[in-house]
């Protein structure tokens, strides 16, 4: 029979991999906890008008990349592609707004989309999601940035770069569409089939288009910059105020765009200079349309989703650390196999003591059990006939060799 693989765009984290998963995600963890970030947990499906209202129908993710099917009751049912239209759609479902605003989120858990898979590209991959809702403020803004980076800063990232924009909103965006599209109109012929496309539907999204001929055309458009309302004008400012008093050093890019109407005001990203094509480490922005798009009355929101593939891909290619591999404390060599019951009572002693403990189960030879304590543990726990008549141990250090006899009590205290 032919065997079965992991499906195209998915990853198997195994264990020599997975502990340094179980760093980033612990660093995570102290990083919310000191910004005042709450946990959610939501469903990882949804009905799939959530994405259409609260994505877009003319983003790439919903038109081309998201993972929908009929459930067995016959509703449209999709994987969750992103995580903010979530977190709103529970925010106003739950009545949050009835709390102390602004109410604030992160989780940490697996996104799908159908896209084409390369390094840093999956159709599975696993996003810290932050989110603030509740509050106009731009200082959130540049909190929820400061977050970001607070978290690349603890796990010792180097080489990123914080690019920053506004995308206006629905009173002056209107009129930057026009502009970009007066600007366009004369080369439309030259633009590449999908912003040609993307013209009347969506024309922002031509100027955050990779191919050359778009690029070297949008290079010259008008910015947004220059059309801010003095509304959006004066919370972009603030944030940029703010972010300097931080001591950021960010990058103003004019083709950082969302594209859609409820994202509002602020966009960025943070993107890492070893990263490849697939650069972003993070990507987010204030959305003060969303909950209006499914549904909920007027509430403003600012938040950033981060890939940790990425962040893991750039640690090692950085040569940051994970901390320390994680190794047992003990590991029991037998000698003979009349010394197994008593290996596995010893090895069940010793984890209830919370010492962290393994032992064979494959009917080894001695010499390949201490091969094994040596890669994996920092004691060999040696138990032969002579231990067992005289109730004592033989404590082998793994890293010097020292080797001493010990009483179950003495072991118990030495290895803690
Ligand atoms: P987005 O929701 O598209 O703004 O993405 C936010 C972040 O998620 C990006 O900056 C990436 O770090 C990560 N990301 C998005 N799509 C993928 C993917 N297909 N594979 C791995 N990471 C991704």
């Amino acid at each position: 029979m032919s065997k079965i693989e992991a499906p195209r765009g998915t990853r198997d984290i195994l264990g020599d991999e997975s502990w340094k998963w179980a760093y980033v995600r612990r660093v995570a963890q102290g990083v919310v906890n000191d910004f005042g970030y709450k946990e959610i947990s939501l469903p990882i499906f949804e009905h799939t008008e959530l994405f259409h209202r609260g994505v877009g129908q003319t983003t790439d993710v919903v038109e081309k990349e998201m993972y929908t099917f009929l459930d067995k009751g016959g509703r449209s049912i999709t994987l969750r592609p992103e995580l903010t239209a979530s977190v709103m759609r529970s925010y106003i479902e739950h009545n949050m707004a009835r709390g102390s605003q602004p109410q604030k989120f992160w989780c940490i858990g697996p996104m799908f989309r159908y896209e084409r898979p390369q390094k840093g590209r999956y159709r599975q991959f696993v996003q810290l999601d932050i989110e603030a809702i509740g509050s106009k403020s731009p200082l959130l803004d540049v909190e929820i940035i400061d977050l970001s980076m607070e978290f690349y800063r603890r796990l010792g990232l180097k080489n990123l770069q914080v690019v920053l924009n506004s995308v206006g909103c629905p009173e002056c965006r209107p009129l930057y569409k026009k502009a970009l599209q007066d600007f366009l109109a004369p080369h439309l012929p030259e633009l590449c089939e999908s912003c040609q496309g993307r013209f009347d539907r969506n024309p922002l999204r031509i100027l955050d288009c990779k191919t050359p001929s778009c690029k070297a055309i949008t290079e010259n458009a008008p910015s947004i910059l220059d059309h801010l309302c003095p509304d959006c004008r004066a919370h972009f400012d603030t944030v940029i105020k703010a972010l300097e008093k931080l001591g950021a050093e960010i990058k103003l890019d004019k083709r950082l765009v969302r594209g859609l109407d409820y994202y509002t005001k602020t966009a960025f990203e943070i993107l890492s200079g070893d990263l490849g094509s697939q650069n972003a480490v993070c990507g987010g922005g204030r959305y003060d349309n969303l909950a209006e798009a499914i549904g909920g009355v007027s509430t403003p929101g600012v938040g950033f989703a981060s890939g940790l593939e990425r962040v893991v891909l750039t640690m090692e290619s950085q040569g940051a650390t994970f901390g320390k591999e994680p190794r047992n404390r003990a590991y029991i060599v037998t000698a003979d196999d009349t010394a197994v019951l008593e290996a596995a009572r010893t090895a069940n002693i010793l984890r209830a003591s919370h010492i962290a403990t393994d032992m064979d189960y494959m009917s080894r030879s001695v010499k390949a059990q201490m091969k094994t304590a040596s890669g994996t543990s920092d004691f060999a726990v040696i138990l032969g006939q002579s231990e067992i008549e005289q109730h004592n141990y033989t404590l082998k250090n793994m890293a010097t060799g020292e080797q001493e006899t010990l009483s179950l009590e003495e072991l118990i205290d030495k290895l803690k």
